[in-house]
């Protein structure tokens, strides 16, 4: 772990990352929930830390792709947080989305999941986020609305940390950072858009919810090569 703020806590799944964010006052906010396993992580981390489910006082979406949401209707009666996202994505976390062409794929993998995991109950959306909305979370948290992945997809980004929890914009692996498989993008045309959106942003540290290790500067630095690369390989495409 480097290279992020104190009170920044990873929890690791089977297939993503979420996380759970304290301040100083040992208030809590959970972002994304996980799919399988996280639960009993996520007692355990804040047990560590003194911390019971009355000092979780959101639950905050990137999205409602099942292996983020998985858990939310777990997490919000343990906690009796509310739930803040974009509220397209109420009909991911229900698993009712109409998913088209390819992107079919993605709600087949999905039911797959959620019939093996018994995860992705309902649960509705308590507080709709809208780009630019500031939480009073963790010293502050804007909302950055980054749509391609998911029409509602959103990042959160700390001012105090100069960070962006960046979502699935991109995936982080030290052989392969990259944008999400096409199956998984409802609305790829938006992709573009959003990558340009947190690059203006311009983070010191990012943090996304597929990675390997914990280090918002790394992730920074793989986004911007990440980019680079795109851009490469589109002029090689169309070349100008
Ligand atoms: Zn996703
Ligand atoms: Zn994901």
């Amino acid at each position: 772990m480097k290279n992020v703020p104190p009170g920044l806590q990873t929890i690791r799944g089977v297939m993503g990352v979420c996380h759970l964010l304290v301040d100083g006052e040992g208030d809590a906010v959970l972002l994304d929930t996980g799919l399988v396993g996280e639960p009993a992580q996520i007692r355990w981390r804040l047990r560590q830390r003194g911390l019971g489910p009355e000092n979780v006082k959101a639950i905050l979406l990137t999205h409602g792709h099942v292996d983020h949401a998985g858990n939310v209707a777990w997490a919000k009666a343990w906690t009796g947080a509310p739930v803040y996202a974009h509220p397209a994505e109420q009909a991911h976390v229900d698993g009712t989305y109409p998913y088209t062409g390819i992107n079919r794929w993605c709600g087949r993998l999905e039911r797959v999941a959620r019939a093996a995991f018994r995860v992705g109950q309902p649960a509705p959306i308590d507080v709709a986020l809208a780009d630019g909305d500031e939480l009073p979370f963790w010293g502050g948290l804007r909302v950055v609305h980054l749509p391609g992945h998911t029409v509602g997809h959103c990042g959160f980004y700390s001012v105090r940390h100069d960070l962006l929890f960046s979502g699935d914009l991109f995936a982080s692996y030290f052989f392969n950072t990259h944008i999400p498989p096409a199956i998984l993008n409802s609305r790829p045309e938006l992709i573009p858009a959003s990558l340009e959106k947190a690059r203006q942003l311009n983070p010191r540290l990012m943090v996304p919810q597929h990675y390997d290790v914990l280090d918002g500067l790394l992730h920074r630095r793989r986004f911007d090569r990440m980019l680079a690369r795109m851009a490469r390989r589109r002029q090689k495409v169309w070349p100008v």
